[in-house]
């Protein structure tokens, strides 16, 4: 298949261009790149040994990007572009509101009107908001306590009703949980600007000695050892989830969770950092981090049965290939 992946400079993106063209399809990227570089894609043709279209276009142009689905006929889309940082959300909602949901009307849009059938859209576990774990694609959503979440919930709604309106238009809704860890070759990975907000890269930091130690927030949370519980789910297997769910949709809407299943405290993954990498991450416990909720893990059975997807790599392999994109980055 011919595929055009929006935000394929990014962190998601740029795993899912190259397990895209490992199952032999064509990949177009287009990024506009507010939180990605153009580097990324000299390190995706030393990956993947091909050239890769790319075009520096924002996805809420539709001037701009409707000749990119005029000059290829795309069989289908993977819709990465947007922004994703919760605190920002709340500071700067107008933006997130036009950047992703706006770029999620232009680039269905365009879908349509190009006869593209596949659409893919990253969405996240956060729609689930605070309910009893494992979140099960059934359960209703929640209004979730910030604009990134709602813009979400808004995108999955705008795109349930357009493939009900629209019958060979084909969508696929899938909800990450916790994506960290790094392509194994070291050479892509996730690069936050400034301090990292996310526990994966803050914890690299903190071995790296770039930052002095970890801020656990809370250890009075109602789980086994009091921090926080998350479903963290290696960048590739998500990558390999993409690749499936474009490949095999053939209902008008379908919805995946795309996680272990596993629950893991900031404690144990911490622990299994040091442990697998031989490093130390020194922490302190601090207050509990406004928003955040006690557990969140997934059930993946689903993906499992429709797909045949489910995600393969370890804990330990996501600390491993974390620290050793860290160690790449770092050096540059
Ligand atoms: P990322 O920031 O690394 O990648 C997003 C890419 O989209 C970036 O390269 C950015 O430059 C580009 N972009 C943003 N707005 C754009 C626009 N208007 N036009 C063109 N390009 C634009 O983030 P990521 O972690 O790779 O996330 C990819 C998608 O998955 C996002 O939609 C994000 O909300 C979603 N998601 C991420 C997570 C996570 O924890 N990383 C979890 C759930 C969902
Ligand atoms: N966390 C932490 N310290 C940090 C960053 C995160 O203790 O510096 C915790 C956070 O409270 C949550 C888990 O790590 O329990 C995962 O947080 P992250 O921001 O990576 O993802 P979220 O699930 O919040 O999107």
């Amino acid at each position: 298949m011919k595929i055009l992946v929006t935000g394929g400079t990014g962190y998601i993106g740029s795993h899912t261009v190259v397990e895209l063209i490992n199952a032999k399809h064509e990949v177009v990227i287009v990024d506009n790149l507010v939180n990605s570089s153009k580097d990324v894609l000299d390190q995706l043709k030393e990956i993947t040994d091909r050239h890769i279209d790319f075009y520096e276009i924002d996805c809420t142009d539709e001037k701009l990007l409707e000749p990119i689905f005029k000059n290829h006929q795309f069989d289908g889309v993977i819709h990465f572009a947007g922004l994703k940082a919760v605190g920002e959300s709340v500071v700067m909602p107008l933006n997130y509101y036009h950047n992703n949901v706006l770029s999620t009307i232009v680039v269905s849009n365009l879908a349509l009107k190009y006869q593209v059938k596949k659409f893919v859209f990253s969405s996240s576990a956060t729609v689930y908001g605070d309910q009893e774990v494992p979140f099960v694609e059934t359960m209703n959503l929640l209004p979730t306590t910030n604009p990134y979440g709602e813009t979400k919930a808004m995108s999955e709604r705008i795109l349930r009703d357009v493939a009900h309106a629209n019958k060979d238009f084909k969508v696929s809704l899938l909800r990450y949980f916790n994506p960290v860890g790094a392509h194994e070759s070291g050479l892509i990975g996730e690069a936050p600007n400034g301090i990292p907000n996310n526990l994966m890269p803050y914890v690299s930091r903190v071995a790296k000695k770039k930052l002095e130690f970890l801020s656990i927030f809370g250890n009075d949370y109602d789980t086994p050892d009091g921090t926080g519980i998350r479903d963290y789910i290696h960048v590739v297997d998500l990558a390999k989830g993409h690749v499936l769910a474009i490949e095999k949709l053939k209902d008008s809407i379908e919805v995946y969770n795309l996680g272990t299943g596993q629950g893991v405290s900031v404690l144990e993954l911490v622990h299994a950092y040091e442990k697998v990498n031989e490093v130390k991450v020194p922490y302190k416990i601090v207050e509990r981090r406004p928003g955040d909720i006690a557990s969140s893990y997934a059930n993946p059975n689903k993906a499992f049965k429709d797909l045949g997807w489910k995600a393969e790599k370890t804990i330990f392999d996501m600390c491993k290939d974390a620290w050793k994109f860290e160690k790449h980055y770092q050096e540059k």
